[in-house]
């Protein structure tokens, strides 16, 4: 534990949501149980008038085993609700005056919400020192995005701003660090000269899930690529950072994402977009996109987005970055796949499989796989693919847990800093533009397939 250990206030707005439930309020109850957090007075706030039993139960039901443990159990039995309409600035007031200690707020809203509520934040004086948390999507665009973090920077100093991105808060994408910084025998041969190519894949074997409200508005592209995956591109392509300290560890990424572009420029030829229809998931027989509840077909919004970028730089100049996020889809693969050049020649006289090197770094199972050639069993010239396989550790926090440690502990190394979202926004606006111009026809793939057909990935 790096903060001081004095009492916090963690104010949840939009707390009878989805995420809160599902996502922040466990994380929270595994980090107050590890013994990572101050004293912590948690608030809830939404529309809905909850009484102090159903919060107490929802809270009690998301911290789960961690809800006997000693400060998870504190916090559980102080916590409160109120219901607000958090745009209005007497609202906000009043939710203040429960606050003991530093303030956090999580905006937990409609990313519209968000934006008003900051708006009515301006006329409420915040505590001295109080942080700002923000879920993704940051904006809807880099204009947008630009202004939030203007509006975001009168209420507080950017180091007190978390603009959440909980991959980061993933152990396997922080093992990247270690993989690439802590080893001699990666690190000299990522770059162009030895790296033919990165996919870069999340595809899901989930649906929407009854999660239209916020997907159908979002989509694969705005959902995925232009947060998480540009995140882990950027871990996979920085230069060394000296330190780990949140300013020099966030310019490296800001600099990896400066010089990354669409990949010649034409968002016909590098970008895919699609949607899923009728199929079979699983066990699941799935409806058309358009026909499941909430989405509107005029929305065209895709579930699977394709994206080939490149990363501008002396290091990766030529070298292809195909990332692609898909729902519906039958094999459920989250990695990161390096593949490495062939060798020059092969020496006269040996033979056999021609395949090239590749290191699969992957997301979920957390592994580490290394395929390539050797002399195998039998005739001892013929050549055979062989792989070696790392299984990571899991992390001790889940990746809200991390996420918000970083927030109590005043660190915000794993938070996207506000020019990094502004950068990822300007990295995909040529192919939103497209797409909206109609200038990209949207293709189908069945649900349960392994996607469409002309998909841009190597692997
Ligand atoms: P939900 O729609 O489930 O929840 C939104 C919450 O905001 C509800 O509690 C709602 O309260 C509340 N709310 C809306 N307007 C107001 C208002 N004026 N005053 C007070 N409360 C208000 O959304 P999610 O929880 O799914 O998402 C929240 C944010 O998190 C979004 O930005 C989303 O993009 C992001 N996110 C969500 C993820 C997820 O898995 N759910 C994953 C990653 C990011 P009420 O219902 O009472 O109106």
């Amino acid at each position: 534990m790096t903060n001081d250990g004095s009492a916090q206030t963690l104010l949840i707005l939009g707390a009878s949501g989805d995420l809160t439930a599902r996502l922040l309020l466990p994380g929270l109850g595994a980090l107050l149980a590890a013994g990572d957090a101050p004293p912590l007075t948690l608030l809830g706030a939404g529309t809905e008038d909850w009484d102090a039993d159903r919060w107490h139960q929802r809270v009690s039901d998301a911290f789960g085993d961690h809800r006997e443990a000693g400060p998870a159990a504190k916090t559980l039995e102080n916590t409160r609700y109120r219901s607000a309409d958090v745009t209005r600035p007497e609202d906000l007031r009043r939710l203040l005056e429960d606050v003991d200690g530093t303030l956090s707020i999580f905006f937990a809203l409609p990313p519209a919400v968000t934006a008003k509520a900051c708006e009515a934040l301006l006329d409420v004086d915040l505590p001295k020192g109080t942080r700002l948390v923000l879920e993704k999507p940051f904006g809807t665009g880099s204009a947008s995005a630009a202004a939030l973090n203007r509006l975001l920077t009168r209420l507080t100093p950017e180091e007190k701003i978390h603009r959440i991105d909980h991959f980061l808060g993933k152990s396997t994408v922080l093992n990247i660090l270690g993989l690439r910084f802590a080893n001699r025998i990666f690190e000299p041969l990522l770059n162009s000269e030895h790296v033919a190519g990165v996919d870069l894949v999340f595809d899901e074997d989930l649906a929407l899930e009854g999660r239209a409200g916020y997907y159908d508005k979002a989509g694969a592209l705005a959902d995925m690529i232009q947060s998480h995956l540009l995140q882990i591109l950027a871990l996979l392509t920085m230069e060394a950072p000296q330190s780990l300290d949140a300013g020099v560890f966030r310019d490296g990424t800001a600099e990896a994402l400066r010089a990354t572009r669409l990949w010649g420029g034409d968002p016909k030829q590098s970008s895919l977009r699609a949607r899923y229809t009728a199929g079979k998931l699983g066990d699941r027989q799935l409806p058309d996109y358009v026909d499941e509840d909430g989405v509107d077909p005029a929305r065209e919004t895709e579930t699977l987005a394709e994206l080939v970028l490149a990363v501008d730089t002396w290091r990766w100049a030529g070298v292809p970055f195909r990332l692609r996020s898909g729902k519906a889809v039958a094999n459920s693969r989250k990695e990161a796949v390096i593949t490495f050049k062939e060798p020059q020649r092969l020496p006269d006289g040996l033979s056999g499989p021609d395949g090239p090197n590749r290191l699969r770094i992957g997301f979920g199972p957390d592994r580490l796989e290394l395929d390539f050639t050797i002399n195998g069993p039998g005739d001892p010239f013929v050549l055979d693919p062989i792989t070696l396989r790392a299984d990571f550790g899991p992390g001790d926090l889940p990746p809200y847990g991390e996420v918000l440690r970083g927030v109590f502990d005043d660190e915000p190394l794993l938070s996207v800093r506000g020019d990094v979202a502004e950068q990822c926004w300007r990295i995909v606006e040529p192919v939103t533009k497209a797409w909206h111009d109609g200038e990209v026809p949207i293709v189908e793939y069945p649900a349960g397939s392994d996607g469409p057909e002309n998909s841009h990935l190597d692997v």
